[in-house]
């Protein structure tokens, strides 16, 4: 197994901006990039608001744009998934993942975030037949088509208002009476004719279409009288938060209360050596720009640390016995 100077999990903007500065300083990054590259990124139809690109790109293209800038500079992108790591006795740090294993100086975890799932039946079975959590790739396929989208938060509006292009209508469905969301992206749905609302309801099944194929109906429940109701759909889209990829790290490494992975303001982990970026640790911004901008840190602060400890190593070596 050879040692690594840097080994990066995850292949987001992150990932692979970190696995740009780690090579430029000639540190040969191994970039562990899970099943495809990109993450959640991967499966953004346009990007409009990353700078530099005025006509905006589609998120494969910029995450592969970004692989060959790295790789450009000596970055190596491994398709594999972590399987499991050993922070606890510190750097060299082990990686296991499917198909190999690493030791690394220094970690730059930039694995991402997933999006939530209601965990209602019906939902696991119509994923890309009805079901989806990205308006931005799936949207095309609801033309004309009456669709709901469930949330409050910024997503679930900003989302649906994007729907609102393909749909023939586009109900949103809440829990509460109240918005999360904030007030500028309500007031774009409040005046947007395509758009109503269903408060205070939760969706409690997905009902298939008679046919065997796509979504007929969501049954709802009201929270505050318990009444159940069928509401006709041909369409659910779900934005009601996103879950961390935290699992591989166990209780290693110091999360929040939602499962974030806790940095400084160095992108440092309370693990000596490891540091993390993007969305595994930002669960608020959450935007291509500021997960290059995280990526930059975390690799910045990496590349310094390894510089410091290679002196204090090389202090004690010479020291007299
Ligand atoms: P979020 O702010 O956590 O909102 C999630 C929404 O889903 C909430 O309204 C929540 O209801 C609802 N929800 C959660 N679990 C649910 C469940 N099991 N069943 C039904 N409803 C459920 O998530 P987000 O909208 O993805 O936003 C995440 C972060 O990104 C936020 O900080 C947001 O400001 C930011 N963001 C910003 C923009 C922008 O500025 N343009 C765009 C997108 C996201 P409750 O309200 O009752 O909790």
């Amino acid at each position: 197994m050879k040692k690594e100077r840097v080994v990066i999990i995850g292949s987001g903007p992150a990932g692979l901006t970190a696995a740009l500065y780690t090579a430029r300083a000639q540190l040969a990054p191994v970039v562990i990039a899970g099943e495809q590259l990109g993450g959640q990124v991967a499966i953004t139809h346009e990007i409009e608001n990353y700078p530099g690109f005025p006509d905006g790109l589609s998120g494969p293209e910029l995450v592969e744009r970004m692989q060959q800038h790295a790789e450009n500079f000596g970055a190596k992108v491994e398709f594999d998934l972590v399987e499991s790591v050993d922070f606890r006795s510190g750097s060299p740090f082990h990686i296991r993942t499917e198909d190999d294993e690493y030791l690394a100086d220094a970690v730059i975890i930039t694995i991402g975030a997933d999006p939530r799932k209601l965990l209602v039946p019906g939902e696991e079975e119509h994923i890309g037949t009805g079901v989806s959590y990205c308006g931005t790739c799936d949207g095309f396929f609801f033309r004309g088509k009456d669709i709901v989208v469930v949330g409050g938060g910024d997503s679930a509006l900003e989302e649906g208002i994007f729907l609102t292009r393909f749909a023939n209508s586009v109900n949103i469905i809440h829990r509460r009476d109240e918005l999360r969301a904030g007030i500028q992206l309500q007031t774009r749905a409040f005046n947007n004719e395509k758009i109503s609302f269903t408060w205070n309801s939760v969706v409690e099944e997905i009902v298939g279409g008679d046919n065997g194929g796509g979504v007929s109906a969501v049954r709802l429940k009201d929270t505050v009288t318990g009444e159940e109701t069928l509401h006709p759909t041909e369409g659910v889209f779900i934005f009601i938060g996103h879950d961390p990829n935290n699992a591989v790290f166990g209780d290693q490494i110091a999360l929040n209360e939602n499962g974030y992975i806790i940095t400084d303001q160095r992108y440092r982990t309370n693990v000596e050596g490891v540091f993390a970026a993007g969305e595994i640790q930002d669960e608020i911004w959450r935007q291509v720009a500021t997960s290059v901008g995280q990526g930059t840190s975390a690799a910045m602060a990496a590349i310094q640390w390894l510089e410091e400890r290679e002196e204090e190593l090389q202090v004690l070596e010479e020291a007299p016995a």
